[in-house]
């Protein structure tokens, strides 16, 4: 990975009141067994109460959040477009915009450069690539994601 076209950096700065990223109907964001774990703890829940009511599955089987039954957006976020849970939002919603699929090619990373006012704003910074690629691990660990609860 240490010849990705990323690895010397990319400029990038989550814009405030954005949300775009979350406003997708349909979006799918995988949950690692700690996601569960903490935004259990911030409900005041047990981990499988919450998951219960705010997690359903993958046709495989992996946890998932729930969606807006009305228009298939995330149930955390809000009206003015924020997430309610962001103190404790899953890893895979941390690591977006490097999530692998986006990562893997120009073309795929054009497309999320439309999409994304951060990958072009006036005070985007540099990530560094190290920092990428954590975020690419977070990512995948996400997506592998985890079938059937025990504690970590
Ligand atoms: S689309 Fe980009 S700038 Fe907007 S909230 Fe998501 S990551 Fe931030």
């Amino acid at each position: 990975m240490t010849d990705a076209w990323w690895a010397d950096g990319v400029s990038f700065q989550c814009q405030p009141d954005c949300g775009r990223c979350c406003d997708q109907p349909g979006g799918i964001v995988y949950l690692a067994p700690t996601d569960a774990e903490k935004l259990a703890e911030h409900a005041g829940m047990e981990v499988e109460a919450w998951l219960r009511r705010d997690c359903t599955k993958t046709l495989d089987g992996r946890y998932i959040l729930r969606s807006r039954q009305g228009d298939g957006i995330c149930i955390y976020l809000n009206e003015k477009k924020q997430c309610n849970v962001y103190q404790v939002r899953p890893q895979q919603c941390k690591a977006f915009p490097w999530w692998a699929e986006n990562l893997r090619s120009k073309r795929s990373w054009n497309q999320v450069k439309e999409s994304c006012p951060g990958l072009t704003a006036d005070d985007a910074i540099i990530i560094s690539g190290e920092d990428i690629r954590l975020h690419v691990q977070a990512d995948r660990q996400s997506t592998r994601g985890f079938r059937k609860w025990e504690k970590v």
